[in-house]
């Protein structure tokens, strides 16, 4: 099943002389398990087709918002409808009054909220909002949390018990990098030790509740509760990043599934459908922060934009049928079943999986971590060997062992019953070749 990639590798060898790496955001690069990266031509469904006319079985789903499945005929129509009434105004529209209204009645934590145009800056923003909200300067992140491509969230713990982070990006200055505290992912005393020394100048925690940014990674039992007390007892603003977990493990993220009320949250993702958007809010007395009610500057020339609005509220409207995530919450938890069947049955008893609503973990270790250091110390080799069996096989899984994976609830029946098939061949090959 080798297919032919002389378009995919002609497109990269042009692409590397413009575009540094040749991608556009670095994992599509393929560095991390190597070769060529598969140039898209389109999607529809649950498949991909790359440039060369190869057919995949597509579990990146462009990193979560194909929730419904790619090119959904109810989502394009909407984007060709709101797409012919003229594609920017740079004034309001109802259509932003509507999701607001939709996504407030979802996540109810979220009583004010702004739109963006990507995750980035609905991160960038919450942070702006926190610090000009409390008059503090310091955030917390954990170590494999990844928010989008902000400075100050660019840090990686330094050496030593809380210390300050360390740029983990050239450009990012080091001053910035300083008022970044790093803690390690589902480390409760770490929390309660880092605020009891940095207490009053903590503006606010920023954390994916269910990490997806280094392979999939759950909160432990009283993680999420123990940084509600901590931000409570200090005064410091709660942030969920639910960037990637929102509308996507839950019709409600992780706040539903957990109970736990953030002061504020981030979204993306699900949210634009396919289309470049993000939000940020929370907490009305927080939210009444941003200018023009308050002193904490925010904009966006191409926020709450009107196409890619249209094509978030077609794709939220799908998710609202009944069943949807019952479904596609099911349909995840066979297909990782099924996988670590085939791998144990396989041989290979170094392998296990996991999921949360449509997103999923697959590692190459004992069991499923709990820390980056877990993921770290997983068995990335073996990993790129698997990755690359499926990819021959026609299914494309994400090219990295620190990245989450995605269904679409268009995966039922073919598309798995195909990648189960290639889970099959692709264990024995790697058994064969260790
Ligand atoms: C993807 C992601 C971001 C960044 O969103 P972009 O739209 O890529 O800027 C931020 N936080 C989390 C948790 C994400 O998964």
């Amino acid at each position: 099943m080798q297919q032919s990639i002389k378009t995919s590798e002609a497109l990269f060898a042009q692409a590397q002389i413009m575009i540094p790496g040749g991608v556009n955001s670095p994992v599509r690069a393929f560095r991390s398990v190597g070769g060529t990266p598969r140039f898209f031509a389109k999607a529809q469904g649950a498949y991909g087709w790359d440039a060369d006319g190869n057919r995949y079985v597509d579990y990146i789903c462009s990193w979560g918002p194909a929730i419904v499945g790619h090119a959904h005929p109810e989502v394009i129509a909407a984007v060709q409808k709101a797409a012919a009434d003229g594609l920017s105004f740079g004034a309001p529209t109802a259509a932003e009054v509507e999701i607001a209204e939709w996504i407030r009645s979802h996540l109810p934590s979220m009583e004010m909220m702004r739109l963006t145009s990507s995750g980035t800056e609905a991160t960038m923003s919450a942070i702006r909002v926190a610090r000009g909200y409390t008059g503090r300067s310091k955030i917390i992140k954990f170590e494999g949390c990844y928010h989008g491509h902000v400075d100050s969230l660019l840090v990686k713990a330094g050496s030593g018990l809380l210390t300050f982070g360390n740029p983990t990006s050239a450009g990012v200055p080091k001053s910035f990098a300083e008022e970044t505290l790093v803690l390690d992912y589902n480390d409760i005393e770490g929390i309660q030790a880092c605020f009891a020394e940095h207490g009053p100048q903590i503006a606010g925690v920023i954390v994916e509740p269910i990490a997806g940014n280094m392979n999939l990674v759950k909160p432990r039992e009283g993680f999420l509760e123990a940084l509600r007390a901590a931000c409570d007892a200090h005064g410091a603003v709660l942030i969920f990043d639910e960037v990637m977990t929102g509308f996507r493990v839950g019709p409600q993220g992780v706040q539903g599934l957990s109970g736990i009320r953030p002061d504020l949250t981030t979204l993306g993702k699900v949210i634009g459908g396919g289309m470049p958007m993000g939000a940020f809010g929370g907490r009305k007395d927080i939210m009444q922060c941003v200018a023009p009610l308050g002193p904490v500057y925010q904009a966006g020339t191409l926020s709450g934009n009107p196409v890619a609005v249209a094509a978030g509220l077609a794709t939220l409207r799908l998710i609202s049928a009944p069943g949807f995530f019952d479904q596609l919450t099911a349909m995840t938890a066979q297909l990782m079943q099924d996988l670590q069947s085939i791998a144990h049955e396989s041989g290979e008893e170094n392998f296990c999986a996991d999921s949360v609503g449509g997103m999923f973990g697959i590692y190459f270790s004992k069991s499923p971590p709990v820390t980056f250091e877990d993921v770290n110390q997983s068995n990335r080799d073996q990993f790129n060997r698997f990755f690359h069996a499926m990819l021959k096989r026609g299914v494309y899984l994400a090219p990295s062992a620190f990245e989450a994976g995605f269904l679409s609830i268009a995966h039922a029946g073919e598309p798995i019953a195909q990648t189960l098939q290639a889970a099959r061949e692709s264990f024995k090959e790697i058994i064969g070749a260790r």
